[in-house]
């Protein structure tokens, strides 16, 4: 199976992701956790991504193709992934078709999680408080979902031409959005 689980930030593709690896025993991929990563350990990836991820904004496509190549070309996603975080921009989605194109991991469904904003703010507010992420702090969630809403929402219509695109109401129990989501890919497979 592979997957994309696309939205806003915050809207719950991590989390989601995270449950459904185990469901399906294949890896979940994050850009952003991987980011992290690099950052964590000072790599010259990570010490290029610092300040723009920081800052909300979103690293370079080279970059973040580069290390997604890297991943998907590891042993464990051979059998399949969820991918969470990427595509972010149309350039991100054209690469992506392509790069899976290459590997004949062609993608099974895009999955879009639905939640409005105030909730999102609402929701980083409270990561911000627990985890500290500086890229939760409010002022910089308001800027990240302009991103989302310039460059990485129009990458919904680009699936919904491709007929991959499945939207999901991402509001209310975890384990009831799970189970929308579940009902989503089992029709894909
Ligand atoms: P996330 O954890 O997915 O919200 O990502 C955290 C940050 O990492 C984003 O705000 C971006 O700065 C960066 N990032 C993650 N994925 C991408 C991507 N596909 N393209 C560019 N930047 C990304």
């Amino acid at each position: 199976m592979r997957i994309v689980f696309f939205g806003a930030p915050g809207s719950g593709k991590g989390t989601q992701a995270a449950i459904l690896k185990s469901t399906f025993g294949i890896p979940h991929i994050s850009t952003g956790d991987l980011l992290r990563g690099h950052v964590a350990r000072c790599t010259e990836l990570g010490r290029k991504a610092k300040a723009v991820m920081e800052a909300g904004q979103l690293v370079s496509d080279d970059l973040v193709l580069g290390m997604l190549e890297d991943r998907l070309a590891e042993a464990d996603a051979k059998p399949g992934f969820i991918l969470d975080g990427y595509p972010r921009n149309l350039v991100q989605a054209d690469a992506l078709g392509a790069l899976l194109a290459r590997i004949g991991q062609p993608l099974d469904i895009v999955i879009k999680l639905n939640v409005p904003h105030d909730a999102i703010l609402e929701r980083c507010a409270k990561r911000f408080a627990e985890q500290g992420r500086k890229d939760d702090d409010p002022e910089v969630v308001r800027g990240r979902l302009a991103v989302y809403s310039e460059q990485t929402a129009p990458v919904a219509a680009y699936y919904s031409r491709t007929g991959q695109l499945v939207e999901i109401d991402g509001v209310g129990e975890l384990a009831s959005v799970t189970a929308r989501i579940l009902a989503a890919v089992e029709s894909a497979a």
